[in-house]
């Protein structure tokens, strides 16, 4: 569970959430591969929360008869579902805004994957959540050719 929190936290509060920074300062295929990472790390963090959730409810079986600490392991248990979901809904969220953005990353013009500046965004919120999935959309323009598109 410590393990799981940690992941979270350290991804909710750190300046990643912010798409556009983050593409201007790594460029777009650095930034693609961190998404797949950072995709990963969730999944590893549902998978741990709901292994933590199985285990309390194997405890409660075994703590009948004591309600504090039926209690706290329900509370336990609870924690780890949410997490569960909360890590899985983000997984899902960054992975499939990575893959539509990776999708649209070719300039229409010459062909070039991923190498462009960003234009213009959809707002984001300072402290909007990860699970919102924004931005939804860049508009871009070409390194190379200098052709303007949109993403997402
Ligand atoms: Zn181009």
């Amino acid at each position: 569970m410590i393990i799981g929190f940690t992941v979270i936290e350290r991804h909710s509060n750190s300046p990643t959430m912010n798409v556009v920074e983050d593409i201007r300062r790594l460029g777009f295929r650095r930034w693609y591969e961190r998404q797949l990472v950072e995709g990963f790390a969730y999944m590893v963090t549902a998978f741990l929360a709901l292994i933590v959730l199985l285990a309390g409810y194997e405890s409660l079986a075994q703590l009948r008869g004591s309600p504090f600490f039926y209690l706290a392991i329900f509370v336990a248990a609870a924690a780890a579902g949410v997490l569960t979901l909360v890590a899985f809904r983000r997984f899902t969220v960054l992975l499939s805004r990575a893959e539509q953005f990776a999708n649209d990353a070719e300039c229409p013009q010459c062909k070039t994957w991923g190498r462009f500046e960003i234009l213009s965004t959809e707002a984001v919120g300072e402290d909007e959540p990860v699970e919102t999935g924004r931005p939804h959309w860049l508009r871009v323009r070409c390194r190379k050719c200098q052709q303007a598109w949109r993403l997402g």
